[in-house]
């Protein structure tokens, strides 16, 4: 097949991991006989310093139109001045919002080599192979109304919980839709003991799970699944919540995994073709020494495969790769090894079948 990938390599590390995924996704083409072509567009800072804009319309227009979008990392120190009225971050909010993605997925898989990198350190770990669905565009983070006012002398904050019923049926069906690809759970995190928004969302989802009488649906409460994410990681399969609880879980989720370098994200609406990125971000402090770990980007790189090309095989290629590149001990220094950048990129390359 042919595809249109577009590469937003961004700041910081993000132009050597991006770098790193290519190089895989081009071995992958070469061995499947795909066609994958690569067009690079600005984004964050260094797209401020060449156009004074952290997201070019150029850019947008070219996200919109590919197959799927392959970002790095944007922002540093460079343009951390809280009076510049620009920001990089505001470029990848901006693309987030422009191509209207929903939903952010982040799986999580504990290598058992990677145990002792935790701050688990437990068999309690083994086996852990989990996806996070994080409703994007919704929830606490966006509803009206947000404002500041005064109430007898003293100021008053409001920030509202809102869902439709809507947007709660397309994030939930696609947890569903995941599921099914997988071990056929999904947990529904809420706070429906308290929030009336957490009420309609569980209808929603009985509602929903109708519709896969082969799925397993539970709900839980957000301060039982936090805890039972360290205490019992192995239970979840796919966990599918609001915005912010979505925020606080991926966060907590992602220490399971040893090093934020390890983790993969893919942000989807269906309608455009995706934008997938590592989770961490420009780590300035190592950027341009050529070591930093690929692997987040290049599991990002094998979503692409998965969920915008429909390219299965393909992108399990790349996942028994990595990971038989990490049990044969192939490290970068987050994990405690030595290799750079470029010998952790060539220690998978070798490993594709
Ligand atoms: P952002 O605000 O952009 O999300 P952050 O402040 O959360 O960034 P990161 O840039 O993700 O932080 O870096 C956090 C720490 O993790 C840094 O010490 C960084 O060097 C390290 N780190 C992040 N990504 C990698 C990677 N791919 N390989 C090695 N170390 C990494
Ligand atoms: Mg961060």
């Amino acid at each position: 097949m042919k595809a249109n990938i577009v590469l937003l390599p961004g700041d910081g590390i993000g132009p050597e991991v991006v770098s790193a995924a290519v190089q895989v996704l081009e071995a992958v083409g070469q061995h499947y006989d795909h066609k994958f072509v690569f067009t690079e567009y600005l984004i964050g800072g260094s797209a401020i310093d060449k156009t004074g804009n952290p997201l070019p319309e150029e850019t947008l227009q070219a996200c919109r139109s590919a197959d799927a979008v392959l970002l790095g990392a944007v922002g540093g120190p460079k343009w951390d001045d809280p009076r510049a009225s620009v920001r990089p971050e505001q470029g990848l909010l901006g693309l987030r919002k422009g191509l209207g993605v929903f939903a952010n997925l982040r799986p999580v898989r504990v290598h058992p080599a990677l145990i002792e990198a935790s701050p688990i350190k437990s068999d309690r770990l083994l086996g852990v192979d989990l996806i996070v669905v994080r409703e994007l565009t919704g929830g606490l983070y966006f509803g009206q109304p947000k404002k500041r006012d005064w109430v007898d002398g003293q100021q008053r904050a409001v920030d509202t919980l809102e869902y439709t019923e809507n947007e709660i049926e397309r994030i939930v069906d696609l947890a569903f839709r995941l599921a099914r690809q997988r071990r056929r759970k999904v947990s529904s995190v809420d706070k429906a003991n308290v929030l009336e928004s957490s009420r309609l969302w569980r209808e929603v989802a009985n509602r929903v799970a109708q519709r896969y009488p082969d799925v397993t649906l539970e709900h839980v409460l957000v301060d039982t699944a936090a805890m039972r994410l360290v205490s019992v990681p192995q239970s979840f399969d796919v966990i599918v919540t609001e915005n912010m609880f979505g925020d606080i879980l991926t966060d907590e989720a992602a220490v399971l995994a040893g090093s934020m370098g390890m983790l993969p994200s893919a942000s989807l609406n269906g309608q455009y073709g995706g934008l997938y990125e590592p989770i961490h971000g420009s780590a300035p402090d190592i950027a341009g020494q050529g070591i930093a770990n690929p692997i987040g980007t290049i599991l990002s790189a094998a979503m692409l495969l998965r969920y915008s090309l429909g390219l299965e095989q393909e992108a399990r290629a790349i996942e028994k790769a990595v990971d038989q590149a990490i049990t044969e001990g192939a490290r970068t220094r987050d994990l405690g090894g030595s290799l750079t950048t470029t010998a952790m990129t060539q220690a998978i390359i070798e490993r594709l079948d």
